[in-house]
């Protein structure tokens, strides 16, 4: 028998199959799609959208992801590091304008001095702010004392990006070493849940060689881990990267694009309470992208606040907007999005995953 898709999007579980026929909507049904996730998270977490100024504090990474314009083999760009006091400025103006929360993310560096670093940066950026910023990290796979130390610091949440739950594909798109392995990724994000963690993940959609089947996959592999956070972009391929090479048997952008849209729509749908970002990459490919993420379901922005001399050196893939602006007209302009979409900006709060807040609930 085939099912009606209305049918399908208002079941309380979904399997893989419905999950393959929802991203295989047509434009009408896509809208149907869009709608329900929007009244969902107007149920589930209200239609607030909330800031984490975003801080990409060094591009130096001993990685060497075949898709990412700052791997460690692609020589055509110019290596930074912020200093400690160009960090604690940024968060500075991240508090100054009610943001209530910053993301520190650089390339994946694992050392004794890095680790220490990070600790110092947290354990400061707690003592100027009261304890009051969240602060969210983006430092890549680490060991299970390192994350403890950081999270021990005053960190609260992570986002370690497992990409693609296909395990070739994850091969195909990483060198095949140890430095490079799948089963240490999902390990890292359990160590992650363990220590206590909000905990976010998220995949690339329109790779090259990957299915509508590996993305239904993806959706479902989230929700098995019973995430707090994700994030989500098409794959936009960069020219110094090998994946590059594969560029003429991509998708077409705007079908990358609504892919991701659709997969925005139906992890809120199945996980109602998560917080999911409308990402960047988004709005490379569609001026108006990150709004239409916002009113497919999406609930945090991450305006840009690494200063805007640096910001040309951290594309991971090409055409990444707003490289040439400078925090404060990030800000200008990220109000105008959140208030176009439809939502009010949740100025002065951290926005907590309320999965997380109400499985902590359950457990107390
Ligand atoms: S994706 Fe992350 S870990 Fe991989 S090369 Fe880029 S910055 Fe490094």
């Amino acid at each position: 028998m085939i099912m009606e898709f209305s049918d399908i999007l208002y079941k309380p579980y979904f399997s893989k199959e419905d999950i393959i026929q929802l991203l295989n909507s047509d434009y009408e049904q896509r809208n149907l799609l869009y709608k329900y996730a929007a009244e969902i998270k107007e149920k589930y977490i209200s239609k607030t959208t909330y800031f984490r100024g975003l801080i990409e504090y060094s591009n130096i990474c001993s990685k060497d992801c075949l898709y990412c314009g700052i791997r460690k083999s692609n020589h055509n760009l110019e290596r930074y590091n912020l200093s400690d006091d160009e960090i604690i400025n940024a968060a500075d103006f991240a508090m100054k304008n009610n943001y209530g929360s910053i993301v520190l993310q650089g390339g994946e560096i694992e050392s004794k001095n890095q680790t220490e670093r990070i600790y110092k940066l947290i354990t400061k950026l707690m003592e100027i702010s009261n304890n009051q910023i969240g602060i969210t990290l983006s430092l890549g796979e680490q060991s299970f004392d390192t994350y403890k130390l950081w999270k021990d610091a005053g960190a609260k949440r992570y986002l370690l990006r497992i990409e693609t739950t296909n395990q070739d594909l994850y091969k195909r798109i990483h060198p095949n070493n140890k430095k490079h392995d799948f089963e240490r990724r999902v390990e890292c994000l359990r160590d992650l849940k363990q220590i206590g963690y909000q905990v976010g993940t998220g995949v690339m959609v329109g790779l090259p060689f990957q299915t509508i089947d590996d993305i239904a996959s993806d959706a479902m592999f989230m929700r098995d881990l019973d995430i707090d956070m994700c994030g989500m972009g098409p794959y936009i391929e960069h020219q110094d990267t090998p994946l590059y090479e594969y560029r003429n048997e991509l998708l077409p952008r705007v079908e990358r694009f609504n892919l991701t849209l659709k997969l925005i729509a139906i992890m809120r749908i199945m996980m109602k309470d998560i917080n999911i970002a409308a990402s960047t990459a988004m709005q490379a490919i569609d001026k108006f992208g990150r709004e239409k993420a916002i009113k497919a379901g999406a609930n945090i922005i991450m305006p840009n606040i690494t200063p805007g001399k640096f910001r040309d050196h951290y594309k991971l893939y090409d055409n990444k907007p707003c490289t040439d602006e400078e925090a404060q007209d990030c800000l200008n302009c990220m109000e105008v999005r959140i208030t176009i979409a439809g939502d009010q900006i949740g100025l002065n709060k951290q926005g907590d995953s309320i999965h997380f807040l109400n499985k902590e609930k359950i457990v107390k």
